[in-house]
């Protein structure tokens, strides 16, 4: 339920209202918006029509948020959050690109993909630590050291570190390195560790599972927001689907569909969405086109000997396209690319 108050309504005011929600048993939310204050009560809602709180001189209306994602969806906040990973900020007009080899290898490769990304204009890089990986004899990620790794490699070129964490075991560790914390497609739907970083207040960036429904992702999201944090971006990464020419199908429908349901961030992957280097660009460019608020691009000094990703991950150079070639799609849809 979403309790909207009238304007100058006074802070004690809006106290009392969230203590007696929260004395009935309902969990209560504190919105403060630029225009006026919203309440959020969540629970029973009979409950909380025995509240009457319509009938309080400082409320102008009650209404019910009808999305099973309630935290997550534009009902509960209208206006655009503004997810900040460093200095980078993404959403609420700011686009944001998120790029790096998809794994930490050593320390040279990463300080090289990671330089190649900046000079082209990246605002946070992001290279695997832990990876999760369809075959058990694949290479799996250099674990704790390739943290420490991508830490001095963000650390050296000035510039925030974004890197997944598998198993909720893993947690602190990672959050100590990283400025932000991904969940990987594979991970969408494991719970404990979606509520174990919805204890922590670190960015997330929160994969869809292959094969997630749009409703799947933003519930997972929800997860996060109702664990308490509220610093989440949605990233679409191409679904399973029955053609198989490409490593995914990358559902572009979803960014202007997920964005119309939530006030969250999303963010496009075409590099995982479609698996192939040379459809990366194009798809990037038509994901800032339909209203993404960034990319995530997997970016790699030399792709040919890449220990995972190599035939979708960029060139340098071709990644310093893909950022010539986007400043003017970004800008033409009204948004302001950082760098
Ligand atoms: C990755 O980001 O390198 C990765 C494994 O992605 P996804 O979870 O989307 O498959
Ligand atoms: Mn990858």
């Amino acid at each position: 339920m979403i309790i909207v108050l009238k304007p100058g309504t006074p802070p004690h005011v809006t106290q009392e209202l969230l203590d007696r929600i929260a004395e009935s048993g309902l969990k209560p939310l504190h919105l403060p918006g630029a225009e006026r204050v919203v309440l959020g009560a969540l629970g029973d809602e009979r409950v909380l029509a025995d509240l009457q709180l319509d009938g309080h001189p400082m409320v102008e209306s009650v209404k019910p948020i009808l999305a099973p994602y309630k935290l997550v969806s534009r009902e509960a906040q209208p206006e655009d959050s503004v997810v900040r990973i460093g200095n980078a900020a993404i959403g609420g007009g700011a686009f944001a690109v998120i790029a790096g080899p998809c794994a930490v290898e050593s320390y040279e490769q990463t300080l090289a993909s990671a330089r190649a990304a900046k000079d082209a204009g990246a605002s946070a890089i992001r290279a695997g630590a832990f990876k999760p990986r369809t075959s058990p004899y694949d290479f799996r990620g250099h674990g704790a050291e390739a943290l420490q790794i991508l830490r001095s490699v963000g650390d050296e070129l000035g510039l925030p570190v974004v890197t997944e964490v598998m198993d909720a075991s893993d947690l602190d560790l990672v959050v100590e390195k990283a400025d932000a914390l991904q969940v990987g497609a594979r991970n969408m739907q494991n719970f404990t560790l979606l509520r174990a970083i919805g204890q922590t207040r670190k960015p997330v960036l929160l994969k869809r599972g292959m094969s997630a429904k749009i409703d799947e992702l933003l519930l997972a999201a929800e997860y996060l927001l109702a664990g308490g944090n509220r610093e989440v971006v949605l990233v679409e990464r191409g679904i399973r689907t029955f053609e198989t020419a490409m490593r995914n199908t990358l559902d572009l429908n979803a960014v202007p569909y997920i964005k119309q349901r939530t006030h969250l961030p999303v963010v496009v992957d075409p590099s995982h969405g479609t698996g192939i280097r040379d459809l990366v660009t194009p798809m990037a460019l038509a994901a800032a086109a339909c209203g993404a608020d960034g990319l995530l691009i997997e970016v790699h000094e030399n792709p040919a000997v890449a220990l995972s990703d190599g035939a979708q991950s960029l060139y340098p150079d071709q990644f310093a396209q893909l950022m010539a070639q986007l400043r003017p799609v970004v800008s033409a849809v009204g948004r302001q690319l950082a760098c």
